[in-house]
């Protein structure tokens, strides 16, 4: 018999909060966000920029 894992990489295991994608999602500080989300909401949560060009 196979051991069975508590694998929770389904639908709803970790998704952007804010748009509810499940790509590119950030486990940082546990924000539960995607990368574009992130890029948003980042100076709010006081995130520095680094390399700021373009804007
Ligand atoms: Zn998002």
């Amino acid at each position: 018999m196979k051991e069975l894992r508590t694998v929770n990489f389904g639908k709803g295991s970790r998704q952007c909060r804010r748009c509810g994608t499940h790509k590119g999602i950030i486990r940082r500080a546990d924000l539960n966000i995607c990368r574009r989300c992130f890029r948003e909401i980042a100076p709010d949560l006081g995130f520095k920029k680094s390399g700021v060009r373009g804007g």
